[in-house]
């Protein structure tokens, strides 16, 4: 099972997206790459080495409702007979996409980003990035949306492939498990270098947001105790040895974690001035990626109550307890 490989946009900084392809009992393709002209070139060459067109596809299987996954969903359906299969969780992003997306920048514009104290500049920078965003997908027709459960069972490739909840990087993150072949469809849970965990908006009723490094963290346990022969990663080459690679991924996040416990013991106290020193090597305008991973650290240290959060004069302050 090689991925087709997907070109994404530069200004992403990802490179590539990878989609999987099931060609019997019926075409199955796993992701659906981002709506650009280049990723739907890319897919179409890549489906017509296998000898298929986008018309031929029964089904498209969303990992999880991120742009550089779903975004050409709706250009498949339009294209084909299709049904676009996603979680319960995920099935609003492809169906209310605009008024969640609009949800997602008056949370970052008018609560996130707003308690963190971030130049004026690289707040626009960050805003007008998520705004390219939420431009790249187009919607899917609701009654070509089949929602599944977040412990179902996904026919694929004549074969029965667990769906497992493993939220973090994105809250509606679904990987699909095989046990008999051992292989997993680990989506952006588990890559070779650790997923970044995207701040999203609290979910409705939630008194705020979702820690969701602490959460991506408790998803890494339940990966690491399946009985896994080859990971196929959503970016990245597929690989093995699934163990290993957590067992790194947990000791750099620890590593990180503590670096930032010292610069907040060292008396840094708000996000800017962590970000500058966490994140030196970055320029100030490309940090989201490192802003998403520092909160993640704070919340870590919040939450093993290391660090105290407290709002003062508007903006997050952290100090060592
Ligand atoms: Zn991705």
């Amino acid at each position: 099972m090689e991925p087709l490989r997907l070109d994404l946009p530069a200004d992403l900084g990802i490179g590539q997206v990878n989609a999987y392809l099931f060609t019997q009992p019926e075409v199955v393709l796993v992701d659906a790459g981002i709506k650009t002209d280049a990723c739907w070139e890319a897919l179409v060459d890549g489906l017509a080495q296998h000898g298929i067109a986008p018309a031929d596809i029964a089904r498209v299987v969303i990992t999880h409702t991120h742009v550089d996954h779903y975004g050409l969903a709706g250009r498949l359906v339009a294209e084909s007979d299709a049904t676009v299969w996603v979680s319960e969780l995920g099935a609003p992003w492809l169906s209310a996409a605009e008024a969640l997306w609009h949800e997602r920048l008056v949370y970052y514009r008018d609560d996130f980003l707003r308690h963190l104290g971030l130049p004026a500049d690289v707040v626009a920078v960050t805003l007008h990035g998520l705004e390219l965003l939420a431009t790249r997908i187009d919607p899917v027709p609701a009654e070509r949306i089949v929602p599944f459960h977040l412990d179902g069972i996904l026919q694929m490739g004549g074969q029965a492939w667990q769906v497992i909840h493993t939220p973090g990087h994105a809250s509606m993150q679904t990987v699909f498990y095989q046990p008999e072949a051992r292989r997993l469809l680990s989506a952006d849970m588990l890559l070779a270098v650790t997923p970044t965990p995207v701040v999203e908006q609290p979910p409705p009723g939630a008194g705020g947001r979702v820690p969701a490094l602490p959460v991506f963290v408790r998803s890494l346990d339940v990966v690491e105790a399946l009985d896994v022969a080859t990971v196929y990663p959503g970016h990245g080459r597929p690989f093995t040895d699934h163990r290993r690679v957590i067992a790194r991924q947990r000791e750099r996040i620890a590593q990180r974690r503590d670096e930032c416990l010292g610069y907040v013991r060292a008396g840094l106290a708000r996000v800017p001035e962590l970000l500058d020193a966490m994140y030196a090597h970055q320029p100030p305008a490309t940090r989201l990626a490192g802003l998403w991973m520092l909160i993640g650290y704070l919340d870590l240290l919040v939450e093993a109550g290391q660090v105290r959060q407290s709002l003062e004069d508007d903006i997050w302050r952290f100090t060592a307890v």
